[in-house]
């Protein structure tokens, strides 16, 4: 087996064992699976959590098949299977903490994983400190006796900080704590969470593995120590996916490698001819300097992808409209990795509500964008021409 990554994609997953020989592995739906004999089930039984056939919510072929694309392409011991991101990033925490426990969250956490710290958990008597991202080595003050997980999210969500995972990684494991990791940005594989410290990798491959913006889906990679604790007490949680859904993300991976590629070579364009535009006062794209923790990007990551932020001088309602509404190329939506480009515009003041300690130290319209697969040229001319009516907008 190869260890380059292009061939990885191709072949991840692809054991004759899946695919009997033809080159997907095919759709295997079930709920039932039925044995003619005491000693062909008590067999299954006996090897329910080590892909072998027992019962629907185990798995099924079409998902072993993904599991093992998953471990083949992050590393670790074994890849756990949600219906969405949010699921596996929820389910994650839950398998690793008991009332009375206390965990350290990064402060600029996908949203949804906040509201699930500040309600969920809380309801549960779990506490949660939220961390600033580029606290390096002031983690060590803010852990306690009953610290029990450690989550990070690097690039942080809309607002892009890169951390030092390695040296937070460290630290926590001083103090037995689990480390686990939003890995999505990565899509799991720009940036090797086992070889920095992490335990556990979660991903929603909702976005770039399943990247068609057709699928919702989660997988959360644990490395050996943790892997038997998270599928068994995932699995009491009743945690599975359809294997149209684990078939359609394993399409997805085999072309990810060559559209990660051309986001990247496209998303910097953008991001450079951003940072000279008079109306932009900084540009958050992890691999340019302008954006915090570039010096980490730069030494831990082995490349970026579509989406990133830029930061305009001011904050104009009405310019931000007319700048968004008129978009040829460019839609608003949530769930980035398609094939296809979106921009969200987010006020500085709505982030206050959304950072306990990082706060924005910018004034200005926050824009996030995922530069999709079409003419980067293209792509420039609908932001120059929004730019042209957010500015027109502003003298009016
Ligand atoms: C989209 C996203 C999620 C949630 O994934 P869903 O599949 O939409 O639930 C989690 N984390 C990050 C960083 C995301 O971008």
């Amino acid at each position: 087996m190869s260890d380059k990554l292009d061939t990885k994609y191709v072949t991840a997953g692809r054991s004759k064992k899946w695919t009997k020989g033809v080159v997907n592995p095919p759709v295997q739906r079930a709920s039932t699976v039925v044995f003619n004999t005491v000693a062909e089930k008590n067999h299954a039984m006996a090897n329910r959590a080590k892909q072998t056939l027992f019962y629907g919510r185990r798995g099924t072929e079409t998902h072993f098949a993904l599991q093992d694309a998953m471990v083949e392409l992050e590393g670790g011991a074994g890849c756990a299977l949600y219906p969405c991101g949010t699921a596996a990033i929820a389910n994650a925490i839950l398998c690793f903490v008991k009332t009375g426990d206390h965990i350290l969250m990064v402060d600029g956490c996908y949203e949804p994983t906040r509201d699930y710290c500040d309600t969920i958990l809380k309801k549960m008597g779990i506490e949660t400190t939220y961390y600033d991202p580029m606290i390096g080595e002031g983690i060590r003050d803010l852990i306690k006796p009953n610290t029990t997980v450690l989550f990070t999210e690097s690039p942080c969500s809309i607002t892009m900080e890169v951390q030092d995972v390695p040296l937070l990684a460290r630290i926590a494991h001083e103090s037995d704590i689990v480390v686990m990791l939003d890995n999505t940005w990565a899509a799991g594989v720009n940036f090797s969470p086992f070889d920095h410290g992490v335990d556990i990798s979660i991903q929603a491959a909702t976005k770039y593995i399943v990247g068609h913006s057709d699928v919702m889906l989660g997988t959360a990679v644990a490395n050996e120590k943790h892997w038997d604790q998270l599928r068994e007490q995932s699995y009491l949680m009743g945690q599975c996916i359809s294997p149209d859904d684990a078939y359609l993300a394993m399409r997805g991976l085999r072309t990810m490698g060559v559209r990660l590629k051309q986001h990247e070579a496209s998303s910097i364009k953008v991001a450079n001819w951003l940072a000279e535009h008079p109306l932009v006062d900084h540009v958050r794209h992890p691999a340019l300097e302008s954006c915090p923790g570039n010096d980490i990007y730069q030494r831990d990551f082995k490349g970026c992808n579509g989406l990133f932020s830029f930061v305009l001088k001011q904050s104009d309602s009405k310019a931000t409209t007319a700048l968004l509404d008129g978009m040829s190329h460019f839609s608003m939506g949530y769930s980035w990795g398609g094939f296809e480009s979106l921009i969200l515009a987010n006020e500085p003041k709505s982030f206050n509500a959304l950072r306990t300690v990082a706060h924005p130290q910018f004034e200005g319209t926050l824009i996030r964008v995922h530069i999709g697969l079409e003419d980067v040229d293209d792509l420039i001319e609908d932001l120059e021409q929004g730019l042209a009516r957010y500015q027109e907008m502003l003298s009016a």
